[in-house]
């Protein structure tokens, strides 16, 4: 379900990258907290929309896939 799609990055200009939708979720949380995952992961917004996938995860899902305890 991943599609290609040009974005802005952190160097200022873009790139082609291949998203899901929560890749862009994550994507635009990153670019939104000046490209910090530590900002991201501290947001102050719980109102905004994007707020409980900002991890880049589906927390409805956790555990789904065997994914709990994986170390990145
Ligand atoms: S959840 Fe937080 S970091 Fe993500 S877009 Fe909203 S305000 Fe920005």
């Amino acid at each position: 379900m991943a599609l290609r799609h040009r974005i802005r990055n952190r160097e200022g200009g873009t790139e082609s990258v291949r998203l899901t939708p929560i890749k862009a979720i994550r994507l635009a949380c990153l670019e939104c907290c000046g490209w910090s995952p530590k900002e991201v992961t501290g947001c102050t917004s719980p109102l905004c929309p994007l707020f409980p996938y900002r991890a880049g995860s589906n927390p409805e899902r956790a555990g789904i896939g065997g994914r709990l305890g994986q170390k990145n």
